[in-house]
């Protein structure tokens, strides 16, 4: 580390791809790599339903001997011929929330997307998967919208939950889902599965992990990228789709969610976008017998 902050560039990470005639990228907001290397026993743990043991004979089946998730912070952009679509936005700068050891780490989306190429950097639309703030603070960080001119949009469900004045949700998962929808004000639209919600933008069921959490389905030209959000965080939950996270706050609708969104993409070959795996969070899901595996795209070197 040489003391940069993110997106000073030394962080920022920007990869280019295609979807049929849709230019795309991913922006990363950071890659936690060590010194916050989360314990992979903070995702799966025995108050989420995975016992230790479950954990340490999967990670020794695995054969790697890891104990550690890298988790990434991957966020979606296409270019539509509505204008430029930004898909979940970070953690934003100055975040304190995990401890100051993660602050330097993360918040480089916004200038990561000034160097991604496209036209503009000024998105028309900024769509969220869900309002946990790993997703939406990148948005609203400064107290302010980050990207005045776009509309933000999330499914009705997942706002109207936040906004409850019952919600069951932690407190520290409703105060900044409250304060973005707050931001937001009359902007925010609300949206339903199985829409159109930009031109070749759909929106497929995923709730569980949120009431309202929306996966995307980009389609072009006969090419397809299913963007999954929160469905899974690491490739171990692919082995396991039973396995859950202390975030899935409906835990077992986010199962059922799971295999059905992670056996379509191997079934249809498509190609994934899973917000937190290791940058850029591209891959293809494939049958390992009962089970399924992830394959990134491009290959990883590790
Ligand atoms: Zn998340």
């Amino acid at each position: 580390m040489a003391g940069k902050g993110a997106g000073d560039g030394d962080r920022t990470r920007v990869h280019r791809f295609t979807v049929g005639d849709l230019s795309c990228a991913v922006v990363s907001d950071g890659q936690l790599d060590p010194p916050w290397d989360p314990p992979l026993a903070d995702f799966f743990s025995p108050a989420s339903g995975v016992p230790e043991q479950e954990l340490r004979d999967a990670v020794a089946e695995e054969g790697q001997g890891r104990a550690t998730l890298t988790c990434g912070y991957n966020c979606l952009c296409v270019e539509t011929p509505a204008g430029l679509a930004v898909i979940d936005t970070g953690l934003g700068r100055g975040f304190l929330g995990y401890g100051p050891d993660i602050a330097p780490l993360v918040g480089g989306f916004t200038g990561g997307l000034t160097e991604a190429g496209f036209p503009t950097s000024e998105p028309a639309a900024v769509v969220f998967t869900h309002l946990h703030e790993d997703h939406a603070r990148g948005a609203v960080w400064s107290g302010e919208p980050s990207f005045p001119d776009a509309i933000p949009l999330a499914h009705a469900a997942e706002v109207a939950f936040w906004s409850d004045a019952a919600c069951s949700a932690p407190p520290e998962q409703r105060r900044p889902a409250r304060e973005a929808i707050r931001l937001f004000g009359e902007r925010l639209r609300g949206f339903e599965y199985d829409a159109e919600i930009l031109p070749h933008v759909h929106t497929v069921d995923a709730a569980g992990h949120t009431p309202g959490h929306s996966a995307f389905l980009l389609r072009s030209r006969g090419e397809r990228l299913l963007c999954v959000g929160d469905t899974f965080y690491d490739r171990l939950q692919l082995a396991h789709l039973a396995w859950r996270t202390p975030w899935d706050l409906d835990a077992g609708r986010s199962v059922l969610s799971r295999r059905r969104l992670v056996e379509r993409a191997a079934d249809e070959n498509l190609l994934v976008h899973a917000y937190h795996m290791p940058f850029p969070g591209l891959g293809r899901i494939e049958r390992r017998g009962d089970r399924f595996g992830w394959r990134p795209v491009p290959p990883s070197s590790s």
